[in-house]
């Protein structure tokens, strides 16, 4: 642990004496230490698609100036490189909303059965373009907590897409499933889950317990090839927090990944699980 020790002399009627003050600085540092490494990694992020985006500005004002061909193979790398910048900043702004409202319980009704068939309706494309199957279980009935409806949409799309990304083989399957818990220990109450699994690759469980983290990835460069910020775990962990729920990984190598999200029941008389 780091200590801060301040020494000062004092005279109380007439005796000489010193008071020691002892101040514990780790938690400050070690916040810091974070900070400085966010922006670190932020920098990072951002200036390797600009440098790539500089570079092909200076070939095509260049040698590929009147080659037709590579000006077009170029444009459309400058186009991703753009989306990617792009998106880092969109998920930079979400983490930092996100992280805003924090201690700002949602008061909202919402139906999670609507949101889970809402998420796999927008991801139905993207998962029949990879030729995954996205299925949906038990949304056929009405499952209400207290939550932020957009929130909880950010949430699944991140962990559908995820699923869709990294945890399915082609013909593999993705599946959304909702139900009931009737005592959730934790939340210390009843509770809705709903759980993402594929059946891909799984993930080595030396890297679950960092997986939340900002910027952590298993493999840099595939999250990069396939488009990701590496942000959008650390975002799912914040608003899962904030509607004070629970989100639990499990995953085996070879065999695949469950990504599971509890949230307290709505109750008319507020949410069932103690308020913080
Ligand atoms: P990214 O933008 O890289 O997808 P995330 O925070 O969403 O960032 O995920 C962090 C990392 O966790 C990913 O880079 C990937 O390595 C791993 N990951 C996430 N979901 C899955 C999954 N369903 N199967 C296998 N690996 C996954």
């Amino acid at each position: 642990r780091r200590c801060v020790v301040t020494v000062s002399s004092l005279t109380v009627r007439g005796r000489r004496g010193a008071t020691v003050v002892l101040e514990d600085t780790t938690g400050v540092e070690q916040a810091e230490q974070m900070r400085r490494d966010f922006v670190a990694n932020v920098s990072h992020e951002l200036r390797t698609p600009l440098t790539a985006l500089m570079g092909f500005i200076e070939t095509l004002r260049g040698p590929a100036r009147d080659d037709a061909a590579a000006r077009e193979r170029f444009l459309a790398i400058m186009d991703r490189e753009a989306g990617r910048m792009n998106r880092l900043i969109g998920d930079l702004l979400s983490l930092s909303r996100v992280e805003q409202e924090e201690r700002r319980r949602p008061s909202d009704r919402v139906d999670l059965a609507t949101l889970v068939r809402s998420a796999c309706a927008t991801l139905g494309p993207t998962a029949q373009a990879a030729d995954v199957t996205l299925r949906q279980i038990g949304t056929d009935r009405a499952a209400p907590v207290m939550g932020d409806a957009d929130q909880i949409q950010q949430v699944l799309h991140n962990l559908i897409e995820n699923a869709v990304k990294y945890g399915s083989r082609t013909g593999g399957e993705v599946r959304a499933t909702l139900s009931h818990v009737a005592h959730e220990p934790v939340l210390r109450g009843p509770g809705w889950a709903i759980e993402i699994a594929d059946n891909g690759e799984g993930i080595d469980e030396v890297h679950l317990p960092r997986l939340t983290e900002r910027f952590y990835r298993v493999d840099t460069h595939r999250s990069r090839e396939k488009g990701g910020t590496g942000l959008g775990l650390a975002i799912v962990k914040h608003i899962v927090a904030r509607h004070r729920g629970r989100l639990k990984i499990d995953s085996a190598k070879g065999l695949g990944s469950r990504f599971t999200v509890i949230l307290p029941e709505w109750t008319s008389a507020g949410s069932g699980a103690p308020q913080g």
